[in-house]
């Protein structure tokens, strides 16, 4: 089932995106928790990190290694913390694959 997020990466809904390859979109949280609230999304579908398969190695990493670059180029060259919200226990909201990148 396609989340609001598929609509967000399909530009059916708007977002203020900050970042875009072949494989991730990054935009602006639109109920942002700190000064920089930027979420990591894959484009393919998956709902949770209870999904990501074995053959999904290399999309993860890349969207690890991006958190470095992003959080330095928004000005948290002194650090960030990250978020993963998993299933409902996790409070995840939406289900569509997200790592939160907060900063001040
Ligand atoms: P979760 O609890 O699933 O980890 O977090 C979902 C996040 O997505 C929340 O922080 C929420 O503010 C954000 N969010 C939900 N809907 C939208 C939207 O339509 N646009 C943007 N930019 N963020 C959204």
């Amino acid at each position: 089932m396609s989340t609001i997020f598929a609509k967000i990466i399909r530009r059916e809904v708007p977002a203020d995106i900050v970042y875009e390859d072949d494989r991730v979109l990054v935009f602006k949280d639109i109920n942002p928790r700190a000064r920089v609230h930027l979420l990591i999304i894959p484009k393919k579908e998956i709902a949770s990190m209870f999904e990501v398969k074995p053959e999904d190695k290399d999309l993860i990493a890349h969207m690890m290694l991006l958190l470095p670059q992003l959080a330095k180029a928004h000005g948290l060259e002194k650090g960030f913390k990250t978020q993963i919200n998993t299933g409902e226990a996790g409070g995840q909201e939406v289900y569509h694959l997200h790592i939160h990148l907060l900063g001040n």
